[in-house]
């Protein structure tokens, strides 16, 4: 992809601080942390949200977000993480080349969680039938 300024990244157009590579994966600082060590793992093909990655290559993510998690936790001594991925602008993401985020926690960031909601009377029931119709 021509103007994907991960893409540019992995082809070394751009540069980045490379915290861990293999033959499917590139995995670099976030340039903008939430906190220290936040780091992106990326697949070097393309895709541009989940519903795009083939299951393969979703795996090799994966299985290096796993490594790469246990790095930052433990290379950064904090106790705890969020992995996080966005999907379509609507949830925030900006750039339209699917990737986690794996963000080191400390007690003291201050960062909250979303704000969560309540069902009415009978409303759960029903929003489960719309997502298993179209599974
Ligand atoms: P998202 O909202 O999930 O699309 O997040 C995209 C992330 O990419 C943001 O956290 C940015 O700080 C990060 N980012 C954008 N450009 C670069 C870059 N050149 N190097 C490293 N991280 C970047
Ligand atoms: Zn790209």
């Amino acid at each position: 992809m021509e103007n994907c300024i991960f893409c540019k990244i992995i082809k070394g157009e751009i540069p980045c601080t490379k915290i861990y590579e293999d033959s499917k994966v590139l995995a670099f600082l976030d340039i903008g942390p939430v906190n220290k060590g936040h780091t992106l793992v990326v697949p070097k093909e393309h895709h541009e949200t989940l519903l795009d990655m083939p299951d393969d290559l979703l795996a090799g993510v994966a299985k290096a977000t796993k490594k790469i998690a246990k790095a930052v936790k433990e290379g950064m001594k904090v106790n705890g993480f969020n992995v996080l991925q966005s999907n379509y602008r609507v949830s925030g993401q900006i750039v339209p080349h699917y990737h986690v985020h794996i963000i080191p926690r400390l007690e003291t960031d201050g960062l909250k969680h979303w704000s969560q909601g309540k069902y009415g009377d009978g409303e759960a029931e029903g929003t489960a039938e719309k997502i298993k119709k179209a599974l």
